[in-house]
C-alpha cells in the first residue's frame, strides 16, 4: 500500500527540486487548497523524495500510530533516532512529523473504570472495555488518562504548528527570496534575449560583412594574379633593360672617353673662339670706325652736292591735254653725251606782244636752266627716288633733312611726294619710298649696334593756320586749334599741340597715316574747293637713334613738304567776293613761299638773322634747313604750253634757290 504523501513532503521537494517559481507557490502546503498537477507530474516531480519517504514510511508504519505520536514528540525536541534526510533548503521539516500529522485521529475512547477501580479492564480484541457506568473513578481515571493523552498531543499539536507557522514562514521568504531570484533571471533573461537579438543582428550583418569579403577576396586574388602577371612581365622587362643598361654602360664608357677628347679639344676650341673674339671685337671696332668714317664721308659727299639741292621735275602731259609745240621743252645733254643724267632745261616761249617792225612774230625766246638734276617727263618715281635715297639716309646718321616740292597746281608736286591714284607701287611717291629706305636701312644697323624709332606726323598750313591731317574721330576736318611750340623751356625742338605723333615702324602703318591724311584733307576739301592746292602739306619723322654698346645716340627731323601751288592770282579777273578771298589765300601763300626762298638765301649768305618766323612753314621747318640740314627742292614743271608763265616763274625761283647752293651750284652758274 502507497503511503500517505504529506504535504510537507512536497513542500521540501518542490524547495529542493527548485521548480519554476510560479508553480511552485502552488505547491505550498496550503489549507484548503489542492495541487493543481497531474498524477504524472507528481510522481515526476517527488520521485527522489518518494523514495526517501518510502524508506522512511517502512519504519514510520512499523511503529504504532499512536506510539509514533507519542515518541514523536520527545523525538522532535532532538531526541529522535529517526535518521534525517539530507536537507537543503528546508532543514527543519523533519520526516518522522509527515506519518504524525497524517495518521493522528482521535483514539478511541478508553471505557472509564468502574469506581473503586484503578485499574483499567483488560482490553478486549485491541479495544479497551467499557467500564460499566458505575466505575465513576475508573471513568475519570480514563477520562484523565484521556485528558493528558489530549493534553499531549495539544501540545505535540501546538509544536506541530509552530512548527508549520514557522515553515510557512520560511516558505514565505524563500518565496520572497525566490520571486526576487525569478525576477532577476527574468532581467536577466530579458538582457540575455536583447544580447541574443543584437548577437543575431551582429551575425547577420557579419555574414553580409563575410559575404562582401569573399568577394572582395575574389577580386583581391584576381588582382593578385593579374599583379604576378605584371611582376612576371616587369621581370622580363627588367631583365631587358638590365641588358639594355650593360650596353648602355659599355657606350656611356666610350662616351665619356670620347667626351674627355671633345672636351680637350673644346678647351683648345675655346681658345680659338676668344683669340677669334678678341679679332671679331677689334673687327667690330674698325667696323664701327668705318661706318663712322662713312656717316663722314657721307656728310662730305652730299655737303659736297651742296647742302641745297635743286631738282627740276617735269611731269608728261596727260591724256586730254594739248600737245606742247616741239621744242617747247628740251632736255640737253650733259658734257659727257646722253649718257649723262640731264642737268639742264631749254624752255621756249614765244611772245606774241613783241613782234618786229616788219610785223613778223619774234623769235620764241629760250630760257635756259641748269640745275642738279633735270627730270623729263619719262622719269619714274623709282628714278627719282634713286637720286635722293642717299641724302635720306643723311637723316640716319643725324642730319636733318628737308625734301620740297615746289610748282604751280597740277605740276605733279603731290605726284612726286605721295605717289600717284590707285595704288600702283610704281607710282608710289617719295614719302613711302623714303620710309621704306629708312626702316630697312635701320634694320641694317641694327646688326652694328644701332637701334632707331621713328614717329610721324602729318600737318597742313593754310593761310597760316596750321591743322593736323593725322586728325582721327570728332577732330576730323578740323582746323585751327594747332599751334606751333618749342617742345620745352629751352628746348631747340618745335612740336605742334593738339596734333598726333604717331610712332611707326613698318611701311603698312605710314601707308594708313597717308591714306588717313588723304581723307581729311577730302572732308577739308567739301568745305573749300580745292584747298589742298591753297596749302602747304608738312609730313615730319622724327629719327631717333641709339647706339646702347658705345653710348652714341642721334636724332634728326626728315621733312617732306608738298608746297601750295606757287601760281599767281591773274590781275585781269574781276575782284568780286571769291576772288578777294582767293587774293587773301594767294597773298599767304606768296607771302610765306618768298619767305622760304629768303631763308634759304640768309642761310646761304650766313646771315646772322634768318626771318623763319616770318611765315608758319618756315618756323616748321626751322630746324630742318639751318646748321647742317640737307635741303632739297622739286621744282615741279608742266609740260604744257598754256603754263608757260607759271614754268617760267618756278624755274626762276628755283634757280635763285639753286645760286645760293655752294659748290656744285656754282659751277651751274650761267
Ligand atoms: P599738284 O600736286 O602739283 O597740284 P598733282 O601731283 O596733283 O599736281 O598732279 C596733277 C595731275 O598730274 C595728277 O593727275 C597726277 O596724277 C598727274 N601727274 C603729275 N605728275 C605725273 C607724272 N610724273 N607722271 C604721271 N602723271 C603725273
Ligand atoms: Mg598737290
Amino acid at each position: 500500500m502507497e503511503p500517505q504523501r504529506s504535504p510537507l513532503l512536497e513542500v521540501k521537494g518542490n524547495i529542493e527540486l527548485k521548480r519554476p517559481l510560479a508553480k511552485a507557490a502552488s505547491r505550498l502546503p496550503l489549507s484548503g487548497r489542492r495541487l493543481k498537477r497531474g498524477p504524472d507530474q507528481m510522481e515526476e516531480a517527488l520521485e527522489p523524495e518518494k523514495k526517501r519517504t518510502r524508506g522512511l514510511g517502512t519504519r514510520v508504519t512499523t511503529t504504532h500510530p499512536r506510539a509514533a505520536a507519542l515518541n514523536s514528540a520527545p523525538q522532535t525536541q532532538g531526541q529522535t533516532a529517526v535518521p534525517r534526510a539530507p536537507r537543503k533548503s528546508a532543514p527543519r521539516y523533519s520526516m518522522a512529523v509527515a506519518p504524525v500529522l497524517k495518521t493522528q485521529k482521535p483514539g478511541p475512547v478508553v471505557p472509564a473504570q468502574k469506581p473503586g477501580t484503578t485499574a483499567a479492564p483488560p482490553m478486549v480484541g485491541g479495544k479497551k472495555p467499557k467500564r460499566p457506568a458505575w466505575d465513576l473513578k475508573g471513568q475519570l481515571c480514563d477520562l484523565n488518562a484521556e485528558l493528558k493523552c489530549y493534553r499531549e498531543r495539544k501540545q505535540v499539536l501546538d509544536q506541530e504548528n509552530q512548527q508549520l507557522q514557522d515553515q510557512l514562514r520560511e516558505a514565505k521568504q524563500q518565496a520572497s527570496v525566490l520571486g526576487a531570484e525569478r525576477r532577476t533571471l527574468e532581467e536577466e533573461l530579458t538582457r540575455v534575449r536583447a544580447q541574443a537579438e543584437q548577437g543575431q543582428r551582429e551575425l547577420g550583418n557579419l555574414s553580409a560583412r563575410v559575404l562582401e569579403l569573399e568577394e572582395r577576396l575574389g577580386t583581391q586574388e584576381g588582382l593578385v594574379q593579374e599583379l604576378q602577371q605584371e611582376q612576371l612581365r616587369l621581370q622580363e622587362e627588367r631583365r631587358g633593360l638590365a641588358a639594355q643598361l650593360g650596353e648602355q654602360e659599355r657606350r656611356l664608357q666610350t662616351s665619356e672617353a670620347s667626351l674627355s677628347d671633345s672636351q680637350a679639344e673644346v678647351a683648345s676650341l675655346r681658345q680659338a673662339a676668344a683669340a677669334r673674339e678678341a679679332v671679331l671685337a677689334e673687327r667690330e671696332d674698325r667696323l664701327h670706325g668705318l661706318e663712322m668714317e662713312r656717316r663722314r664721308l657721307h656728310n662730305q659727299l652730299q655737303e659736297l652736292k651742296g647742302n641745297i639741292r635743286v631738282f627740276c621735275r617735269v611731269r608728261p602731259v596727260l591724256p586730254g591735254e594739248s600737245t606742247p609745240s616741239p621744242g617747247f621743252l628740251q632736255f640737253p645733254s650733259g658734257p659727257c653725251g646722253p649718257s649723262d643724267p640731264p642737268t639742264r632745261l631749254s624752255l621756249s616761249r614765244s611772245d606774241e606782244r613783241r613782234g618786229t617792225l616788219s610785223g613778223a612774230p619774234a623769235a620764241p625766246t629760250r630760257h635756259d636752266f641748269s640745275f642738279d638734276r633735270v627730270f623729263p617727263p619719262g622719269s619714274g618715281q623709282d628714278e627719282v627716288f634713286e637720286e635722293i635715297s642717299m641724302l635720306v639716309q643723311s637723316a640716319l646718321d643725324g642730319y636733318p633733312v628737308c625734301i620740297f616740292a615746289y610748282g604751280q597746281t597740277g605740276s605733279g608736286k603731290t605726284f612726286t611726294m605721295e605717289g600717284g591714284p590707285g595704288g600702283d607701287p610704281r607710282l608710289e611717291g617719295l614719302i613711302p619710298r623714303a620710309l621704306r629706305h629708312l626702316f630697312s636701312v635701320a634694320q641694317e644697323l641694327r646688326g652694328q649696334g644701332w637701334t632707331y624709332s621713328f614717329v610721324a606726323s602729318y600737318v597742313e598750313i593754310y593761310n597760316e593756320t596750321v591743322r593736323d591731317l593725322l586728325a582721327t574721330g570728332a577732330r576730323k576736318g578740323q582746323g585751327g586749334e594747332c599751334e606751333i611750340r618749342r617742345a620745352g623751356p629751352g628746348s631747340e625742338e618745335l612740336t605742334v599741340t593738339n596734333a598726333r605723333y604717331v610712332p611707326v615702324s613698318c611701311e603698312r602703318e605710314v601707308e594708313a597715316l597717308l591714306h588717313l591724311a588723304r581723307q581729311n584733307r577730302a572732308v577739308a576739301r567739301t568745305a573749300q574747293n580745292e584747298r589742298s592746292s591753297r596749302s602747304h602739306s608738312v609730313f615730319q619723322l622724327q629719327i631717333s637713334g641709339e647706339h646702347a654698346g658705345r653710348g652714341l645716340q642721334c636724332a634728326a627731323p626728315l621733312s617732306l613738304v608738298d608746297l601750295a601751288g606757287s601760281e599767281r592770282l591773274d590781275p585781269g579777273l574781276a575782284l568780286g567776293p571769291g576772288e578777294r578771298e582767293r587774293l587773301r589765300e594767294t597773298q599767304a601763300i606768296n607771302s610765306s613761299l618768298s619767305t622760304l626762298g629768303l631763308v634759304i638765301m640768309a642761310l646761304s649768305n650766313k646771315e646772322s638773322h634768318v626771318p623763319y618766323r616770318n611765315s608758319k612753314l618756315t618756323y616748321l621747318l626751322q630746324n630742318s634747313l639751318g646748321g647742317s640740314a640737307k635741303m632739297l627742292m622739286f621744282v615741279n614743271i608742266s609740260p604744257l604750253e598754256e603754263n608757260v608763265s607759271e614754268s617760267l616763274n618756278s624755274l626762276r625761283f628755283a634757280s635763285k634757290v639753286n645760286q645760293c647752293v655752294i659748290g656744285t651750284a656754282q659751277a651751274n652758274k650761267k
